[in-house]
């Protein structure tokens, strides 16, 4: 019987701005480990690749180009603005493969089963829609089956608007291999599980055309329910893989792939260290492999010891990011104390952790939220020597503040998705404007360029190089 065949899409992200920062199709990567391993035929096409070989020469393109710790740019191009974003003073950008080269990737694969099309961000849909109607020419009568985050926030637009002839809402181990069987007869040798299951394949990453960094999860889901987040929405349950598991997910893809650069993927890395992430940082000390790592969904402040943050150093974490949020008294909710905050920062820094390495993410555009409520927490990081990194909030349907946001929002949200686009700050106050973002990301540069500036002075004068 021959075998069955199936075509994975990473869509096109429509924006005003995306950076590749450690950012991978981690879900649909597992899906097609799971597919692989019940004797399917897999073909991955991914939209934002920044190795396409044909891509650096497309007219009107905007280059791709990568880091050495795996981060970068995807390649782009301008695009009209949707018509209600006239106003907004910024250009607006598809990133990734040009249409002429997606159609012609497209036109090189053979007819599949069964065409499995991811989401990200609720407001990135139009790449997804164009994935759609694109497979829809090359292949009259293939299933497409749409799934991730978009679809799962968004599940009553997506069944709308986006042409797919299957919605999935939520975890795919649920839903998606039921639904291959009633489409296409698939019968799969292998089921994903819930839970944790010690035979579950690594994700496949190989299909990549190239492989700047690995994303891994070493956990899923989080405890936590904090009110604009959408981790608990998107996967219930929190569960955690063993640390000798995934040490050896790490060393395999060191090995064999020769990967240095490593983005840890969890909600909730250091929940439970002792059991969990201590031993893991023991096991990648023990093994003196160089290895970096980068913790890019943000650790929870309040789990940061002077041992864990040894352990991480020494295990070779190079980006630590921190959920701050706010430093404002009235919002906090507890969750994390500013004492809380500066003890784990000196933790950090004793370890050896430099300022550059800390990086505070500061939520803007919170509903109501003032300019002075964010220039008080930027003010607050700065003096405790860490970065603020300014994380933009976008609105998400069925999280706590969704209602709230709705009421105070200046945009239609719960119309159309385009509007939880965050770099328009949907929900800030009305005084808060796009300028006063652009002022605060002014002084946090020129303040980080005063530091850049002093220490490199200071290691002059060390080195006796100044005359
Ligand atoms: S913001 Fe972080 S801690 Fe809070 S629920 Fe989401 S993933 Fe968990």
């Amino acid at each position: 019987m021959p075998k069955h065949r199936f075509l994975l899409i990473n869509p096109w992200i429509y924006d005003f701005a995306a950076h590749d920062f450690w950012a991978k199709p981690l879900g649909l990567l597992y899906i097609a480990s799971w597919l692989r391993r019940s004797g399917a035929e897999v073909y991955f096409l991914d939209c934002l690749d920044p190795h396409h070989p044909k891509m650096p020469f497309e007219p009107g393109v905007k280059q791709a180009s990568r880091r050495p710790d795996g981060t970068g740019k995807f390649f782009r191009q301008r695009i009209p603005k949707p018509i209600f974003f006239k106003d907004i003073p910024r250009y607006y950008y598809r990133y990734g493969l040009t249409f002429r080269i997606f159609k012609e990737e497209l036109e090189n694969l053979p007819r599949p089963n069964a065409i499995l099309v991811t989401s990200g961000m609720t407001y990135w849909y139009p790449g997804v829609f164009a994935v759609i109607h694109f497979c829809k020419q090359r292949w009259l009568g293939v299933p497409v089956i749409l799934g991730g985050i978009y679809a799962t926030l968004c599940y009553e637009h997506a069944l709308r608007h986006s042409q797919a002839d299957f919605v999935l809402k939520g975890p795919a181990e649920k839903t998606l291999f039921p639904l291959l069987e009633q489409i296409c007869n698939f019968k799969p040798d292998y089921l994903p599980q819930m839970e944790y299951d010690p035979d579950a394949p690594y994700p496949a990453f190989d299909l990549l055309r190239r492989l700047d960094y690995v994303c891994i999860l070493t956990s899923r889901g989080c405890p936590f329910r904090c009110d604009y987040c959408a981790s608990s929405l998107l996967f219930p349950h929190f569960y955690q893989r063993p640390p000798e598991d995934v040490f050896k997910e790490i060393l395999y893809w060191h090995k064999h792939y020769g990967v240095k650069e490593f983005a840890f993927y969890d909600d909730a890395l250091l929940v439970n260290a002792r059991e969990h992430a201590l031993p893991l940082f023991e096991m990648l000390i023990k093994s003196k492999a160089e290895l970096h790592f980068h913790t890019p969904n943000g650790l929870h402040a309040r789990f940061i010891t002077a041992e864990v943050a040894q352990k991480m150093k020494l295990a070779g974490v190079k980006t630590v990011r921190l959920g701050l949020e706010t430093a404002s008294p009235k919002r906090h909710d507890q969750k994390l104390t500013r004492e809380e905050f500066i003890q784990a920062v000196r933790y950090l820094q004793e370890a050896g952790f430099t300022k550059e390495q800390i990086g505070a993410y500061i939520l803007v555009g919170l509903p109501g939220q003032t300019r002075e409520e964010v220039e008080e927490t930027v003010i607050f990081a700065q003096r405790i020597g860490v970065t603020p990194r300014l994380a933009e909030y976008s609105p998400i349907p069925g999280t706590k503040l969704w209602l709230e946001a709705i009421k105070k929002c200046r945009h239609p949200i719960d119309k159309d998705p385009l509007f939880h686009n965050n770099s328009i700050l949907p929900c800030a106050s009305n005084s808060f404007e796009l300028s006063d973002l652009k002022d605060i990301k002014r002084k946090i540069w020129h303040a980080s360029c005063k530091q850049a500036k002093s220490v490199l002075f200071y290691k002059q004068k060390e080195r006796g190089d100044r005359r």
